[in-house]
């Protein structure tokens, strides 16, 4: 159930201590697919996870308006690209949960779409877990699914899913040069280490992989098996024993 468009008493009826957070970000993804591309990817998961929870359970979850700015000042060189800082990012998101946790909604999945969030999604979980009464994971959409269909950045597994969740906003014209000129590899390695702190070091468009590589029906699939994972994981949470 999308939480906004439900009134007070719908929610207040729910029978689940589980909710869902769908975290994106607003940032550059080549010239050929759209900025909101990890939010809607985030959306779109955690629709359908939600879904195949309530089918296997009967119960409905609620799922918190999507986070639409992240972690993603890697992608400043190129123009709409949002970002906040880390420490606004745990304070906003982790307050927002808890917000969830004070109407019982003490089981909360991060569902996220966006590679820079990773980090301080975990963190804030985790304090979430340790120091309040609710208990808190973070789950990422693109790490759960074991595909063929490369990561990359705009490449090929993102695109997928767009192409299959909202074809239009593909630009289908400027694919072919984003494969062309797109980066074969995230970041600049040397020892271990990324010497490079924006993407626009490593790739001139913006893209990492070939975005030619992944059709609407392989990101029809690649929603289907994160829904799969999202829907074992709500199990898994509601199913827990936890003490802060
Ligand atoms: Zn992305």
């Amino acid at each position: 159930m999308q939480l906004s468009d439900a009134t007070w008493p719908q929610i207040s009826a729910l029978e689940t201590n589980l909710a869902v957070i769908p975290v994106g970000s607003t940032e550059q993804h080549g010239p050929h697919a759209p900025l909101g591309t990890d939010a809607l990817a985030a959306e779109a998961v955690a629709k359908a996870g939600v879904e195949a929870y309530t089918n296997q359970t009967g119960l409905e979850v609620p799922i918190a308006p999507v986070i639409p700015v992240g972690i993603a000042e890697e992608h400043r060189a190129f123009d709409g690209t949002l970002w906040v800082s880390p420490d606004t990012f745990r304070a906003y998101v982790r307050e927002t949960a808890e917000s969830l946790a004070h109407h019982g909604f003490d089981r909360l999945v991060f569902v996220n779409g966006h590679g820079g969030n990773v980090t301080a999604l975990r963190e804030l979980s985790g304090e979430i877990s340790r120091h309040s009464e609710a208990y808190a994971v973070a789950f990422t959409w693109f790490d759960s699914v074991d595909s063929e269909i490369p990561m990359g950045h705009g490449g090929p597994r993102e695109t997928a899913v767009i192409r299959h969740i909202r074809p239009e906003l593909i630009d289908e014209s400027e694919a072919e040069t984003a494969g062309q000129h797109a980066s074969d590899h995230w970041g600049e390695w040397v020892a271990g280490v990324n010497l490079a702190y924006d993407s626009a070091a490593f790739s001139q468009n913006g893209v990492v992989g070939d975005p030619r590589e992944g059709s609407a029906k392989d990101g029809e699939q690649l929603v289907a098996a994160a829904a799969d994972g999202l829907c074992m994981l709500l199990e898994a949470v509601a199913e827990r024993d936890h003490e802060a």
